[in-house]
Protein backbone atom coordinates (compact mmCIF):
# COMPACT_ATOMS: atom_id res chain seq x y z
CA UNK A 1 0.00 0.00 0.00
CA UNK A 2 0.94 3.87 -0.72
CA UNK A 3 -0.34 7.05 -0.62
CA UNK A 4 -1.80 6.61 -3.53
CA UNK A 5 -2.85 3.38 -3.44
CA UNK A 6 -5.08 2.25 -0.63
CA UNK A 7 -7.21 -0.55 -0.57
CA UNK A 8 -10.94 -0.46 -0.21
CA UNK A 9 -10.98 -2.61 3.12
CA UNK A 10 -8.24 -3.14 5.32
CA UNK A 11 -7.21 -6.47 6.76
CA UNK A 12 -5.73 -7.95 10.10
CA UNK A 13 -1.85 -8.89 9.89
CA UNK A 14 -2.32 -12.37 12.28
CA UNK A 15 0.69 -15.12 12.61
CA UNK A 16 2.04 -13.39 9.51
CA UNK A 17 0.01 -13.25 6.89
CA UNK A 18 -3.02 -10.28 5.42
CA UNK A 19 -6.09 -11.83 6.71
CA UNK A 20 -9.65 -10.43 5.54
CA UNK A 21 -12.05 -10.26 8.50
CA UNK A 22 -14.94 -12.37 8.60
CA UNK A 23 -16.73 -9.62 10.45
CA UNK A 24 -19.79 -7.85 8.77
CA UNK A 25 -19.54 -4.63 10.34
CA UNK A 26 -17.49 -2.27 8.72
CA UNK A 27 -16.38 1.33 9.39
CA UNK A 28 -15.23 3.96 6.89
CA UNK A 29 -12.19 5.95 7.51
CA UNK A 30 -12.67 9.14 5.77
CA UNK A 31 -10.07 11.90 5.11
CA UNK A 32 -11.00 14.84 7.49
CA UNK A 33 -9.31 17.03 5.65
CA UNK A 34 -11.56 16.69 2.57
CA UNK A 35 -14.64 14.31 4.13
CA UNK A 36 -13.81 12.29 1.85
CA UNK A 37 -14.01 8.05 2.62
CA UNK A 38 -10.28 6.18 1.86
CA UNK A 39 -10.99 3.15 3.01
CA UNK A 40 -12.94 1.19 5.21
CA UNK A 41 -12.01 -0.93 8.29
CA UNK A 42 -13.59 -4.39 9.63
CA UNK A 43 -15.17 -4.26 13.22
CA UNK A 44 -13.17 -7.87 13.97
CA UNK A 45 -14.60 -9.83 15.99
CA UNK A 46 -13.64 -11.21 19.68
CA UNK A 47 -13.09 -14.58 17.79
CA UNK A 48 -11.14 -13.35 15.52
CA UNK A 49 -8.76 -10.98 18.07
CA UNK A 50 -8.41 -14.49 19.93
CA UNK A 51 -6.98 -16.29 16.86
CA UNK A 52 -4.61 -13.56 17.08
CA UNK A 53 -3.81 -14.17 20.87
CA UNK A 54 -3.15 -17.68 20.18
CA UNK A 55 -0.89 -17.50 17.28
CA UNK A 56 0.64 -14.85 19.52
CA UNK A 57 0.84 -17.25 22.23
CA UNK A 58 2.48 -19.82 19.76
CA UNK A 59 5.13 -17.86 18.49
CA UNK A 60 6.02 -17.36 22.12
CA UNK A 61 8.42 -19.69 22.99
CA UNK A 62 11.03 -19.73 20.47
CA UNK A 63 10.87 -15.89 20.01
CA UNK A 64 11.95 -16.27 23.74
CA UNK A 65 14.74 -18.32 23.10
CA UNK A 66 15.85 -15.85 20.59
CA UNK A 67 18.64 -14.38 21.54
CA UNK A 68 18.36 -10.49 22.29
CA UNK A 69 21.25 -9.44 19.89
CA UNK A 70 19.33 -11.62 17.32
CA UNK A 71 16.04 -10.04 18.11
CA UNK A 72 17.03 -6.78 18.07
CA UNK A 73 18.74 -7.33 14.49
CA UNK A 74 14.85 -7.37 13.05
CA UNK A 75 14.66 -3.83 15.24
CA UNK A 76 17.94 -2.66 13.01
CA UNK A 77 15.71 -3.81 9.30
CA UNK A 78 12.77 -2.14 10.04
CA UNK A 79 14.13 1.47 11.48
CA UNK A 80 15.71 1.11 7.91
CA UNK A 81 12.49 0.79 6.27
CA UNK A 82 10.62 3.50 8.41
CA UNK A 83 14.04 5.70 7.13
CA UNK A 84 12.93 4.19 3.56
CA UNK A 85 9.47 5.00 3.32
CA UNK A 86 8.92 7.95 5.83
CA UNK A 87 7.83 10.40 3.35
CA UNK A 88 4.78 8.30 2.40
CA UNK A 89 3.81 6.70 5.52
CA UNK A 90 3.83 10.43 6.92
CA UNK A 91 1.33 10.85 3.76
CA UNK A 92 -0.83 8.60 4.73
CA UNK A 93 -0.67 9.64 8.33
CA UNK A 94 -2.06 13.21 7.17
CA UNK A 95 -4.89 11.29 4.90
CA UNK A 96 -6.26 9.43 7.58
CA UNK A 97 -5.50 11.79 10.30
CA UNK A 98 -5.45 16.04 8.89
CA UNK A 99 -2.14 16.81 10.80
CA UNK A 100 -0.12 18.75 8.45
CA UNK A 101 2.41 16.85 6.69
CA UNK A 102 5.21 18.33 9.10
CA UNK A 103 3.36 17.54 12.33
CA UNK A 104 2.91 13.90 10.82
CA UNK A 105 6.48 14.01 9.85
CA UNK A 106 7.47 14.89 13.79
CA UNK A 107 5.68 12.36 14.96
CA UNK A 108 6.61 9.43 12.74
CA UNK A 109 10.28 10.46 13.58
CA UNK A 110 9.12 10.01 17.15
CA UNK A 111 7.83 6.68 16.26
CA UNK A 112 11.22 6.00 14.35
CA UNK A 113 12.93 7.09 17.77
CA UNK A 114 11.38 4.24 19.86
CA UNK A 115 12.71 1.52 17.48
CA UNK A 116 15.80 2.76 17.77
CA UNK A 117 15.60 2.06 21.36
CA UNK A 118 14.54 -1.13 20.87
CA UNK A 119 17.58 -2.22 18.97
CA UNK A 120 19.56 -1.48 22.14
CA UNK A 121 17.84 -4.19 23.91
CA UNK A 122 20.42 -6.30 24.78
CA UNK A 123 22.20 -3.75 26.84
CA UNK A 124 18.36 -2.05 28.41
CA UNK A 125 17.16 -5.37 29.60
CA UNK A 126 20.51 -6.56 31.46
CA UNK A 127 19.76 -7.52 34.62
CA UNK A 128 21.61 -6.37 38.36
CA UNK A 129 24.24 -8.89 39.93
CA UNK A 130 26.65 -8.96 42.82
CA UNK A 131 29.18 -10.74 44.07
CA UNK A 132 29.69 -12.35 47.53
CA UNK A 133 26.63 -11.32 49.13
CA UNK A 134 27.61 -13.42 51.50
CA UNK A 135 30.76 -15.41 51.75
CA UNK A 136 30.93 -17.40 48.56
CA UNK A 137 27.51 -16.45 47.81
CA UNK A 138 26.35 -14.64 44.31
CA UNK A 139 23.69 -12.69 43.63
CA UNK A 140 21.51 -11.85 39.78
CA UNK A 141 18.48 -10.72 38.90
CA UNK A 142 17.28 -11.47 35.34
CA UNK A 143 14.83 -9.94 33.70
CA UNK A 144 12.59 -11.90 31.54
CA UNK A 145 10.10 -11.95 29.01
CA UNK A 146 6.39 -12.42 29.91
CA UNK A 147 4.47 -13.86 27.02
CA UNK A 148 1.69 -12.02 25.40
CA UNK A 149 1.08 -8.31 25.26
CA UNK A 150 -1.57 -6.32 23.64
CA UNK A 151 -1.75 -2.01 23.33
CA UNK A 152 -4.62 -0.34 22.32
CA UNK A 153 -4.23 2.73 20.97
CA UNK A 154 -6.21 6.36 19.99
CA UNK A 155 -6.80 8.15 16.57
CA UNK A 156 -4.34 11.68 17.61
CA UNK A 157 -1.58 9.75 16.95
CA UNK A 158 -2.17 6.51 14.87
CA UNK A 159 1.63 5.72 13.69
CA UNK A 160 3.70 6.89 16.85
CA UNK A 161 1.46 5.38 19.15
CA UNK A 162 1.85 1.66 18.98
CA UNK A 163 5.28 2.46 18.13
CA UNK A 164 5.58 3.44 22.30
CA UNK A 165 5.01 -0.28 22.89
CA UNK A 166 4.63 -3.14 20.60
CA UNK A 167 9.18 -2.75 19.62
CA UNK A 168 9.78 -2.54 23.24
CA UNK A 169 8.22 -5.67 24.52
CA UNK A 170 9.07 -7.44 21.55
CA UNK A 171 12.91 -6.74 21.83
CA UNK A 172 12.33 -7.80 25.27
CA UNK A 173 10.89 -11.23 24.03
CA UNK A 174 7.29 -10.62 24.62
CA UNK A 175 4.74 -11.13 21.33
CA UNK A 176 2.09 -9.11 20.75
CA UNK A 177 -1.29 -7.78 19.47
CA UNK A 178 -1.83 -4.03 18.31
CA UNK A 179 -5.41 -2.66 18.20
CA UNK A 180 -4.98 0.13 16.79
CA UNK A 181 -7.85 3.20 16.18
CA UNK A 182 -10.61 2.66 14.46
CA UNK A 183 -10.80 6.12 13.04
CA UNK A 184 -6.99 5.87 11.91
CA UNK A 185 -5.79 2.56 10.84
CA UNK A 186 -4.14 3.02 7.79
CA UNK A 187 -0.55 3.95 9.16
CA UNK A 188 -0.17 1.17 11.30
CA UNK A 189 -1.08 -1.18 8.60
CA UNK A 190 1.40 0.66 6.48
CA UNK A 191 4.09 0.04 9.46
CA UNK A 192 3.22 -3.74 9.67
CA UNK A 193 3.71 -4.20 5.94
CA UNK A 194 7.11 -3.19 6.58
CA UNK A 195 7.00 -5.26 10.15
CA UNK A 196 6.12 -8.15 7.47
CA UNK A 197 9.19 -7.07 5.29
CA UNK A 198 11.40 -6.74 8.18
CA UNK A 199 11.08 -10.90 8.48
CA UNK A 200 9.44 -11.17 11.89
CA UNK A 201 8.79 -14.36 12.36
CA UNK A 202 4.96 -15.32 11.87
CA UNK A 203 2.84 -14.63 15.38
CA UNK A 204 5.64 -12.35 17.10
CA UNK A 205 3.41 -9.54 16.12
CA UNK A 206 -0.35 -9.26 15.03
CA UNK A 207 -2.64 -6.22 13.89
CA UNK A 208 -6.32 -6.79 14.69
CA UNK A 209 -8.57 -4.15 13.39
CA UNK A 210 -11.78 -3.26 15.52
CA UNK A 211 -13.51 -1.37 18.21
CA UNK A 212 -14.51 -2.04 21.74
CA UNK A 213 -15.31 -5.68 21.08
CA UNK A 214 -11.68 -6.31 20.38
CA UNK A 215 -10.39 -4.08 23.12
CA UNK A 216 -12.61 -6.42 25.75
CA UNK A 217 -11.38 -9.31 24.42
CA UNK A 218 -7.72 -8.36 25.15
CA UNK A 219 -9.02 -7.28 28.25
CA UNK A 220 -10.37 -10.37 29.51
CA UNK A 221 -8.02 -13.12 27.65
CA UNK A 222 -5.99 -15.29 29.88
CA UNK A 223 -3.03 -15.32 27.58
CA UNK A 224 -2.98 -11.42 27.68
CA UNK A 225 -0.40 -10.83 30.52
CA UNK A 226 -0.49 -7.10 30.33
CA UNK A 227 -2.73 -4.21 28.44
CA UNK A 228 -1.17 -0.65 27.34
CA UNK A 229 -3.64 1.93 26.95
CA UNK A 230 -3.71 5.08 25.39
CA UNK A 231 -7.26 7.69 25.24
CA UNK A 232 -9.46 9.18 27.00
CA UNK A 233 -9.53 9.08 30.72
CA UNK A 234 -12.85 7.27 31.28
CA UNK A 235 -11.72 4.90 28.77
CA UNK A 236 -8.66 4.38 30.33
CA UNK A 237 -9.94 3.68 34.00
CA UNK A 238 -12.24 1.09 32.72
CA UNK A 239 -9.41 -0.81 30.86
CA UNK A 240 -7.09 -0.10 34.14
CA UNK A 241 -10.04 -1.86 36.19
CA UNK A 242 -11.50 -4.34 33.96
CA UNK A 243 -7.36 -5.58 32.69
CA UNK A 244 -6.34 -5.46 36.54
CA UNK A 245 -9.28 -7.26 37.29
CA UNK A 246 -8.55 -10.08 35.52
CA UNK A 247 -4.90 -9.96 36.91
CA UNK A 248 -3.02 -8.13 33.91
CA UNK A 249 -0.27 -5.75 34.28
CA UNK A 250 -1.80 -2.30 33.03
CA UNK A 251 -0.43 1.11 31.73
CA UNK A 252 -3.20 2.86 30.67
CA UNK A 253 -2.62 6.50 29.84
CA UNK A 254 -5.68 9.14 29.40
CA UNK A 255 -6.83 12.69 28.60
CA UNK A 256 -5.31 15.96 29.72
CA UNK A 257 -6.07 19.27 30.18
CA UNK A 258 -2.51 20.98 30.67
CA UNK A 259 -1.78 24.13 31.93
CA UNK A 260 0.81 26.75 31.00
CA UNK A 261 2.06 29.39 33.27
CA UNK A 262 3.46 32.72 32.18
CA UNK A 263 5.61 34.23 34.44
CA UNK A 264 6.41 38.58 34.19
CA UNK A 265 9.70 38.10 33.02
CA UNK A 266 8.97 35.42 30.45
CA UNK A 267 10.74 36.02 26.68
CA UNK A 268 7.16 36.89 25.32
CA UNK A 269 7.79 36.48 21.53
CA UNK A 270 9.19 32.87 22.41
CA UNK A 271 6.89 32.27 24.56
CA UNK A 272 4.03 33.02 22.51
CA UNK A 273 5.22 31.36 19.88
CA UNK A 274 5.48 28.02 21.99
CA UNK A 275 2.23 28.15 23.53
CA UNK A 276 0.84 28.87 19.68
CA UNK A 277 2.34 25.71 18.65
CA UNK A 278 1.35 24.04 22.20
CA UNK A 279 -2.42 24.50 22.02
CA UNK A 280 -3.29 24.84 18.03
CA UNK A 281 -0.64 22.20 16.21
CA UNK A 282 -2.24 19.09 15.66
CA UNK A 283 -5.49 20.75 15.87
CA UNK A 284 -5.49 20.61 18.93
CA UNK A 285 -5.67 17.31 19.51
CA UNK A 286 -2.30 16.38 21.32
CA UNK A 287 -2.78 15.07 24.82
CA UNK A 288 0.11 17.72 25.51
CA UNK A 289 -1.47 20.45 24.33
CA UNK A 290 -1.89 23.54 26.18
CA UNK A 291 -5.54 24.42 27.14
CA UNK A 292 -5.13 27.11 29.60
CA UNK A 293 -2.54 30.21 29.82
CA UNK A 294 -2.34 31.33 33.33
CA UNK A 295 -0.69 34.89 33.25
CA UNK A 296 1.06 36.01 36.41
CA UNK A 297 0.17 39.71 36.59
CA UNK A 298 0.92 42.41 34.13
CA UNK A 299 2.38 40.21 31.11
CA UNK A 300 -1.32 39.15 31.22
CA UNK A 301 -2.29 41.83 28.84
CA UNK A 302 0.03 42.00 26.28
CA UNK A 303 0.37 37.64 26.04
CA UNK A 304 -3.52 38.33 25.29
CA UNK A 305 -3.12 40.08 21.93
CA UNK A 306 0.21 38.50 21.02
CA UNK A 307 -0.98 35.32 21.35
CA UNK A 308 -4.50 36.60 19.23
CA UNK A 309 -2.49 37.88 16.45
CA UNK A 310 -0.29 34.41 16.22
CA UNK A 311 -3.22 32.20 16.48
CA UNK A 312 -4.77 34.47 13.52
CA UNK A 313 -1.88 34.12 11.66
CA UNK A 314 -2.09 30.45 11.41
CA UNK A 315 -3.55 29.08 7.80
CA UNK A 316 -5.85 26.36 8.31
CA UNK A 317 -6.62 23.79 5.60
CA UNK A 318 -5.69 20.23 4.04
CA UNK A 319 -1.99 19.26 6.12
CA UNK A 320 -0.63 17.79 2.39
CA UNK A 321 -0.44 21.20 1.32
CA UNK A 322 2.76 22.43 3.10
CA UNK A 323 1.82 26.23 2.94
CA UNK A 324 -0.89 25.20 5.85
CA UNK A 325 0.03 25.27 9.60
CA UNK A 326 -3.32 23.59 11.23
CA UNK A 327 -5.43 20.65 10.17
CA UNK A 328 -8.75 19.72 10.60
CA UNK A 329 -10.15 18.06 13.66
CA UNK A 330 -10.83 14.08 13.43
CA UNK A 331 -14.41 13.71 12.56
CA UNK A 332 -17.67 15.85 12.11
CA UNK A 333 -19.05 14.33 15.49
CA UNK A 334 -15.62 15.71 17.03
CA UNK A 335 -16.20 19.19 15.02
CA UNK A 336 -19.87 19.23 16.75
CA UNK A 337 -18.22 18.22 20.11
CA UNK A 338 -15.51 21.09 19.87
CA UNK A 339 -18.22 23.47 18.84
CA UNK A 340 -20.40 22.38 21.68
CA UNK A 341 -17.80 23.55 24.34
CA UNK A 342 -17.10 26.76 22.77
CA UNK A 343 -20.97 27.56 22.94
CA UNK A 344 -20.60 26.16 26.22
CA UNK A 345 -18.46 28.77 27.11
CA UNK A 346 -19.85 31.15 25.70
CA UNK A 347 -22.60 30.48 27.69
CA UNK A 348 -21.04 30.52 30.85
CA UNK A 349 -19.04 34.06 30.07
CA UNK A 350 -15.65 33.22 28.96
CA UNK A 351 -15.38 36.40 26.18
CA UNK A 352 -14.20 34.59 22.99
CA UNK A 353 -11.12 37.09 21.56
CA UNK A 354 -10.92 34.90 18.37
CA UNK A 355 -13.92 32.67 16.88
CA UNK A 356 -12.96 29.69 14.88
CA UNK A 357 -16.70 28.07 14.46
CA UNK A 358 -17.23 29.93 11.12
CA UNK A 359 -14.28 29.04 8.92
CA UNK A 360 -14.30 27.78 5.80
CA UNK A 361 -11.56 26.47 3.66
CA UNK A 362 -12.68 26.97 0.46
CA UNK A 363 -11.27 23.86 -1.64
CA UNK A 364 -12.70 21.59 1.15
CA UNK A 365 -16.56 22.46 2.38
CA UNK A 366 -16.56 19.41 3.61
CA UNK A 367 -13.22 18.79 5.90
CA UNK A 368 -14.05 18.87 9.47
CA UNK A 369 -12.48 22.31 10.29
CA UNK A 370 -12.22 24.13 13.33
CA UNK A 371 -10.50 27.63 13.48
CA UNK A 372 -8.17 28.64 16.17
CA UNK A 373 -10.34 29.73 19.18
CA UNK A 374 -9.30 31.49 22.01
CA UNK A 375 -11.43 32.72 25.41
CA UNK A 376 -10.66 35.39 27.49
CA UNK A 377 -12.78 35.79 31.39
CA UNK A 378 -12.08 32.25 32.11
CA UNK A 379 -13.00 30.83 35.67
CA UNK A 380 -11.60 27.79 37.04
CA UNK A 381 -15.10 26.31 37.78
CA UNK A 382 -15.96 27.02 34.34
CA UNK A 383 -16.35 23.62 32.26
CA UNK A 384 -14.54 24.92 29.39
CA UNK A 385 -11.43 25.45 31.96
CA UNK A 386 -11.80 21.68 33.39
CA UNK A 387 -13.22 19.43 30.74
CA UNK A 388 -10.87 18.29 28.02
CA UNK A 389 -11.65 19.77 24.42
CA UNK A 390 -9.12 18.22 22.59
CA UNK A 391 -9.69 20.91 19.91
CA UNK A 392 -7.73 23.84 18.96
CA UNK A 393 -9.32 25.84 21.77
CA UNK A 394 -6.59 27.88 23.90
CA UNK A 395 -8.63 29.98 27.20
CA UNK A 396 -6.66 32.65 28.94
CA UNK A 397 -6.20 33.45 32.94
CA UNK A 398 -5.18 36.29 34.65
CA UNK A 399 -3.53 35.34 37.90
CA UNK A 400 -1.74 37.40 40.33
CA UNK A 401 1.11 34.96 41.39
CA UNK A 402 2.82 31.55 41.27
CA UNK A 403 1.09 30.33 43.88
CA UNK A 404 -2.32 30.76 42.86
CA UNK A 405 -1.51 29.52 38.74
CA UNK A 406 -0.24 26.20 41.07
CA UNK A 407 -3.93 26.62 42.81
CA UNK A 408 -5.44 26.14 39.79
CA UNK A 409 -3.52 23.13 38.29
CA UNK A 410 -3.99 21.62 41.79
CA UNK A 411 -7.56 22.16 41.41
CA UNK A 412 -8.11 20.58 38.12
CA UNK A 413 -8.41 16.53 38.35
CA UNK A 414 -6.04 15.64 34.97
CA UNK A 415 -2.31 15.87 35.61
CA UNK A 416 -0.52 15.10 32.03
CA UNK A 417 1.61 17.81 31.64
CA UNK A 418 2.43 21.25 32.08
CA UNK A 419 4.85 24.24 31.51
CA UNK A 420 6.21 27.79 32.71
CA UNK A 421 7.75 30.49 30.59
CA UNK A 422 10.20 32.35 32.85
CA UNK A 423 13.56 33.70 33.05
CA UNK A 424 13.54 32.66 37.09
CA UNK A 425 15.51 30.02 37.90
CA UNK A 426 13.79 30.24 41.81
CA UNK A 427 9.76 30.04 39.73
CA UNK A 428 11.33 27.10 37.37
CA UNK A 429 12.58 25.46 40.55
CA UNK A 430 8.96 25.93 42.96
CA UNK A 431 6.83 24.93 39.74
CA UNK A 432 8.69 21.81 39.16
CA UNK A 433 8.69 20.96 42.86
CA UNK A 434 5.21 21.76 44.08
CA UNK A 435 3.32 21.46 40.62
CA UNK A 436 2.38 17.67 40.63
CA UNK A 437 2.03 16.75 37.31
CA UNK A 438 4.26 14.26 35.49
CA UNK A 439 5.52 15.82 31.95
CA UNK A 440 6.97 19.14 32.43
CA UNK A 441 8.04 22.01 30.82
CA UNK A 442 10.44 24.72 31.49
CA UNK A 443 10.54 26.79 28.67
CA UNK A 444 9.02 24.19 26.16
CA UNK A 445 5.38 23.89 24.97
CA UNK A 446 4.90 20.49 24.38
CA UNK A 447 6.75 18.76 27.20
CA UNK A 448 6.99 15.16 25.08
CA UNK A 449 10.02 13.02 26.95
CA UNK A 450 11.91 11.18 23.60
CA UNK A 451 11.76 7.73 23.70
CA UNK A 452 14.48 6.38 25.68
CA UNK A 453 12.89 8.45 28.99
CA UNK A 454 9.10 7.51 29.74
CA UNK A 455 6.34 9.13 28.68
CA UNK A 456 2.72 8.96 30.81
CA UNK A 457 0.58 11.48 33.46
CA UNK A 458 -0.49 11.51 36.88
CA UNK A 459 -3.59 12.17 38.69
CA UNK A 460 -6.76 11.48 36.20
CA UNK A 461 -4.72 11.29 33.58
CA UNK A 462 -2.64 8.01 33.99
CA UNK A 463 -4.02 4.39 35.47
CA UNK A 464 -1.21 2.18 36.40
CA UNK A 465 2.13 2.75 38.36
CA UNK A 466 5.00 1.88 35.23
CA UNK A 467 4.63 4.40 32.51
CA UNK A 468 4.73 3.93 28.39
CA UNK A 469 8.49 3.40 26.77
CA UNK A 470 12.01 3.96 28.45
CA UNK A 471 13.17 2.10 31.28
CA UNK A 472 9.90 2.07 32.05
CA UNK A 473 8.74 0.33 29.68
CA UNK A 474 11.28 -2.85 30.30
CA UNK A 475 9.91 -2.91 33.63
CA UNK A 476 6.51 -3.65 32.64
CA UNK A 477 7.27 -5.74 29.79
CA UNK A 478 9.04 -7.87 31.71
CA UNK A 479 9.11 -10.28 34.85
CA UNK A 480 12.50 -10.18 37.41
CA UNK A 481 14.31 -13.13 38.71
CA UNK A 482 16.91 -13.32 41.74
CA UNK A 483 18.99 -15.65 41.92
CA UNK A 484 21.09 -16.92 44.93
CA UNK A 485 23.76 -19.05 44.41
CA UNK A 486 26.50 -20.81 46.05
CA UNK A 487 28.64 -23.70 44.89
CA UNK A 488 30.53 -25.91 46.97
P1 LIG B 1 -10.81 6.77 22.99
O1 LIG B 1 -10.71 6.58 24.45
O2 LIG B 1 -12.14 7.06 22.40
O3 LIG B 1 -10.27 5.48 22.21
C1 LIG B 1 -8.99 4.96 22.45
C2 LIG B 1 -8.99 3.47 22.14
O4 LIG B 1 -9.88 2.81 23.03
C3 LIG B 1 -9.46 3.11 20.73
O5 LIG B 1 -8.63 2.10 20.22
C4 LIG B 1 -10.89 2.61 20.93
O6 LIG B 1 -11.25 1.61 20.00
C5 LIG B 1 -10.84 2.03 22.33
N1 LIG B 1 -12.11 2.17 23.04
C6 LIG B 1 -12.99 3.21 22.97
N2 LIG B 1 -14.03 2.99 23.80
C7 LIG B 1 -13.81 1.82 24.41
C8 LIG B 1 -14.54 1.05 25.38
N3 LIG B 1 -15.69 1.49 25.88
N4 LIG B 1 -14.02 -0.11 25.77
C9 LIG B 1 -12.83 -0.56 25.30
N5 LIG B 1 -12.11 0.12 24.38
C10 LIG B 1 -12.59 1.29 23.94
O7 LIG B 1 -9.75 7.92 22.62
P2 LIG B 1 -9.55 8.67 21.23
O8 LIG B 1 -10.69 9.60 21.00
O9 LIG B 1 -9.19 7.71 20.16
O10 LIG B 1 -8.22 9.51 21.55
C11 LIG B 1 -8.24 10.77 22.16
C12 LIG B 1 -7.95 10.68 23.63
O11 LIG B 1 -6.69 10.06 23.85
C13 LIG B 1 -7.83 12.04 24.29
O12 LIG B 1 -8.51 11.99 25.53
C14 LIG B 1 -6.33 12.22 24.51
O13 LIG B 1 -5.97 13.08 25.56
C15 LIG B 1 -5.92 10.82 24.78
N6 LIG B 1 -4.50 10.61 24.55
C16 LIG B 1 -3.70 10.50 25.65
C17 LIG B 1 -2.33 10.36 25.50
C18 LIG B 1 -1.44 10.23 26.69
O14 LIG B 1 -0.27 9.98 26.53
N7 LIG B 1 -1.95 10.39 27.90
C19 LIG B 1 -1.78 10.32 24.21
C20 LIG B 1 -2.63 10.44 23.11
C21 LIG B 1 -4.00 10.59 23.30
Amino acid sequence: MNSANIPNVIRNYINGEWVSSSSDEFLDIINPATGDVISQTPLSTSEEFNSAVQTAKDAFPSWRRTPPVVRARYFFKLKDLMEKNFEDLSRILTMENGKTLIESKGSVRRGIENVEVACGMPTTMQGDSLEDIAEGIDCTVFRQPMGVFGCITPFNFPAMVPLWFFPCAVACGNTFVVKPSEQTPLSQIRIFELVEEAGFPPGVINLVNGDKECANAMLDHPEIKGVSFVGSSHVAAYVYRRASENGKRVQALGGAKNFSIVMPDADIDKTVAALTDSAFGCAGERCLATAIVLAVGDVYDELKGKLVDAAKGLKVGNGLDESVTMGPVISAEHKERVIGYIEQGVKEGAQLLLDGRDIRVGDHPNGFYVGPTIFDNITPEMVIAKEEIFGPVLGIMRVESLDEALDIIHGNEYGNASSIFTTSGAAARKFRHEVGISMLGINIGIAAPMAFFMFGGSRGSFFGDLKAYGRDGVEFYTEKRVVIERWF
